[in-house]
């Protein structure tokens, strides 16, 4: 059974323990690029396509080369079939501007030559935060985000739509609710809305609706919130994109933090509230593994 493993875009399984980067990829010297977390079960990744939309979705964001659709389909299903079925793992894919080496252009300060992508998928192990996230919850605090909702309309080059690999404060928020005895964050905009977290989506019930702050609010669009409205929809559940104040999460059965690897993890304090978990709980949650399980193959983003 493997530790890792690590598939090149050009399909090539490498060793992942030896060094693959050049010191002077523009991912790592500016964190320009891009990256998807996908949850790999029985040997595939999950929500397969959805994913494949978001990546190209966020590469046109960051003026990257257009996505290779079928060699992230390949790369990612090798990847999954070498890591094997007999238990989850957690896969990455990065994909970044590539050398800059290769863009020198001392003269002109246009166009590089050609453009040579950094891609390349990674699976490892699920962290062992995550099988207690998905049974007993989290607990999670606010924190502000700094932001107006109007700000992905009025200034798209914050690149808020996009999963970009610009993620240090986002780390660092984390590790901010950590210290002071938390588990996971809310970010909430200068208006008191609700965003998102720092890699979830926020989703809250209320008797039988569902109800998520909507993509132009500022908030990456989630793989697993969508696939859950899919099925919850069916299921006779109302589901809404709308605009949510901190005060909403106060007013709710249940708030959800939703993410590809974790799945659905019940938020079970809130700013220091206690939320004692609904009867309906354990639906929400199977409602979140049908959905995940049927989205493998729709496509459009
Ligand atoms: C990845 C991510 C999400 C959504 O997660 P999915 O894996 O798409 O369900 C939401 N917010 C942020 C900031 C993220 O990075």
């Amino acid at each position: 059974m493997e530790d890792r493993v690590l598939v090149t875009l050009d399909g090539a399984l490498e060793d992942p323990d030896s060094p693959l980067l050049y010191a002077d990829d523009i991912g790592a010297l500016r964190g320009d690029g891009v990256f998807e977390t996908l949850l790999v079960r029985r040997g595939v990744p999950t929500a397969l396509e959805y994913h494949l939309g978001r990546l190209r979705h966020s590469a046109q964001a960051l003026e990257l080369p257009d996505v290779e659709l079928s060699k992230w389909r390949s790369a990612a299903e090798e990847a999954a079939k070498v890591w094997g079925p007999e238990r989850e793992g957690v896969m990455r894919w990065v994909y970044t501007r590539g050398r800059d080496s290769d863009f020198e252009a001392p003269t002109s300060e246009l166009a590089p030559e050609t453009p040579k992508p950094t891609g390349y998928v990674l699976v490892s192990p699920v962290p062992g935060r995550v099988a207690k996230a998905r049974t007993e919850g989290v607990k999670v605090m606010s924190l502000a985000r700094g932001i107006s909702i109007d700000l992905a309309q009025a200034a798209p080059w914050q690149l808020l739509g996009a999963k970009t690999l610009s993620y240090a404060t986002n780390m660092a928020a984390l590790r901010f609710a950590r210290r002071m005895g938390n588990d996971d964050v809310i970010y909430t905009s200068t208006e008191s809305r609700v965003l998102e977290g720092p890699r979830s989506t926020v989703v809250i019930a209320r008797d039988k609706q569902l109800i998520t702050p909507p993509a132009k609010n500022g908030v990456l669009p989630g793989v697993t919130q969508r696939s859950l409205y899919n099925v919850a929809e069916k299921a006779g559940w109302d589901c809404r994109y709308e605009s949510l104040f901190t005060a909403d999460l106060f007013d709710c059965d249940s708030i959800w933090l939703l993410s590809s690897v974790t799945l659905a993890a019940r938020v079970n304090q809130f700013d220091g509230v206690r939320m004692s978990a609904p009867d309906n709980a354990d639906e929400i949650r199977d409602l979140v593994e049908q959905g995940i399980e049927r989205s493998g193959s729709i496509g459009d983003w």
